[in-house]
């Protein structure tokens, strides 16, 4: 194909393209766990957007499937593989400040924004029509072709845990929702909460910060007591401007409360951000000494401005996925009982089980139990001289003209994930934001017409040979 984009203008209609996005775009697919009932696992909203896509295949002359309402297929061609193509048609609420009706298509600039414009509603089209666009000139695939429309995406992945009970995992595929060229390496992910019982004896009360394990907190507060709270309050504002932070010292009931200020981040970049937690424990193990609680200590002399994870014992760095990272999400310590919540996500070459080893010996030191805050999750790595990872990286390249263009690694997780072998792939070009769960969602059309071309050959080249 030498000229893909032109090829594929040529034979889509791009009316029918607009119009079928445009009548999923309307539909307020949100989880809505209150309405659940038969054939709506997550609500009406999700499982109408997907009727809505396999009436779409139906029509075309597809074949469908309905998984009970918590996941489709729209399934192409024979042979013994199957190409898995994963998508979502489930959205997150549309709240905010929305320039134009959120669940109405609206082009503008060359824009098309709606909620679901990019995530992932615009995407899963773009991958419906360039099925429909090698169907309909005559290609016949030497794979099974199966389109996979999730409904859960945004929660808990359940369509998918749903579908794979019953139905046939692909050999190889890929996932339009993240970003091109393409993501091949998805770090592991474990998160651990650190406790104790607490007996309290020393001026701190109570101190709190973060409300999500995978975001660095912006903001902390402890509550201090006694004669030595007092000796806190004149040294905390110089040593904030010393910091280049900002906090605040005020009197309540009589006792000390000091709020401090850091910087947010996504918990899979916390170099990015200022930990408010560990800066406020940094702060009061230096002015409290042998009186502070182990748990501030903890966080202090392992967890401050470590956000490689040395002061546990677990830096390491792998040079394709990048460093492993931990980010101390959640702390809350309260008169009866202290908690530390952190996120880690480390790169190939590490097991989740050594890191928690790791983890409890030090932790162990300081008179705190680890414990798992939900199920680890596995490194997701595609090597890059793999066929799959070759072939769409060549793909890419051709389409888009960027011949330098390089896998990519990502801390964060991806829908790929949930196939043995496959990468995330498009529909976000290099600098493209998208305002994903945000108002005012948006992709180029520019950009979806391209993902069309992208993804057609891609497919062509994955499934004209039975191999
Ligand atoms: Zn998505």
């Amino acid at each position: 194909m030498n000229d893909p984009l032109g090829q594929v203008m040529a034979q889509m209609n791009k009316d029918h393209f607009h119009r079928d996005l445009a009548g999923l775009l309307a539909i307020e697919s949100v989880r809505d766990d209150s309405r659940q009932g038969p054939g709506q696992p997550f609500g009406p909203g999700p499982a109408q957007a997907l009727a809505y896509m396999l009436q779409l295949a139906d029509r075309d002359g597809f074949e469908t499937a309905n998984i009970d309402g918590y996941a489709g297929r729209i399934a192409w061609g024979e042979g013994e593989d199957i190409l898995g193509i994963l998508v979502h048609v489930d959205v997150v609420p549309a709240t905010g400040d929305w320039a134009s009706p959120p669940f109405e298509a609206s082009i503008r600039d060359g824009f098309l924004y709606a909620r679901g414009a990019a995530d992932d509603k615009g995407p899963a089209m773009a991958a419906y029509y360039a099925l429909l666009g090698l169907k309909e000139a005559g290609f016949k695939p030497k794979k099974r072709i199966h389109l996979i429309i999730g409904t859960d995406e945004e929660s808990d992945w359940g369509c998918m845990a749903r579908y794979f009970a019953t139905e046939p995992m692909p050999s190889l595929g890929f996932s339009p929702d993240a970003d091109f060229p393409l993501i091949n390496g998805e770090k592991g992910m474990v998160t651990l909460n650190l406790t104790t019982k607490r007996v309290t004896a020393g001026p701190l009360k109570s101190l709190q910060a973060g409300e999500r394990t995978n975001m660095v907190p912006d903001r902390a507060e402890a509550i201090l007591t006694g004669d030595q709270a007092a000796n806190l309050a004149d040294p905390f504002p110089a040593w904030c401007q010393d910091q280049g932070l900002q906090g605040q010292v005020d009197q309540i009931a009589g006792d000390l409360r000091l709020t401090l200020h850091g910087k947010s981040a996504h918990g899979a970049e916390p170099a990015a951000g200022r930990n408010a937690a560990s800066y406020l424990a940094a702060f009061l193990q230096a002015y409290l000494g042998d009186e502070v609680d182990p748990a501030i200590s903890l966080i202090s002399d392992c967890l401050h401005r470590q956000p490689d994870g040395a002061g546990l014992d677990l830096a390491f760095s792998d040079e394709v996925m990048g460093p492993l990272t931990v980010n101390a999400g959640i702390v809350d310590i309260q008169p009866g009982e202290s908690r530390v919540n952190i996120n880690i996500r480390y790169p190939r070459g590490l097991t989740a089980e050594a890191l928690v080893d790791r983890v409890q010996a030090k932790a162990a030191r300081y008179g705190l139990d680890v414990t798992y805050d939900g199920p680890a999750k596995a490194v997701h790595y595609i090597p890059a001289d793999d066929p799959l990872v070759t072939t769409l990286l060549d793909v890419y390249r051709q389409v888009s003209g960027d011949a330098t263009a390089q896998p990519l690694s990502i801390g964060g997780g991806t829908y790929a994930r949930m196939m043995p072998k496959a990468v995330a792939y498009g529909p976000l070009f290099p600098g493209e934001d998208g305002q994903l769960h945000q108002a005012n969602e948006h992709i180029p059309l520019a950009s979806l017409y391209k993902a069309i071309a992208i993804y057609q050959e891609a497919i062509r080249r994955l499934t004209e040979k039975a191999d």
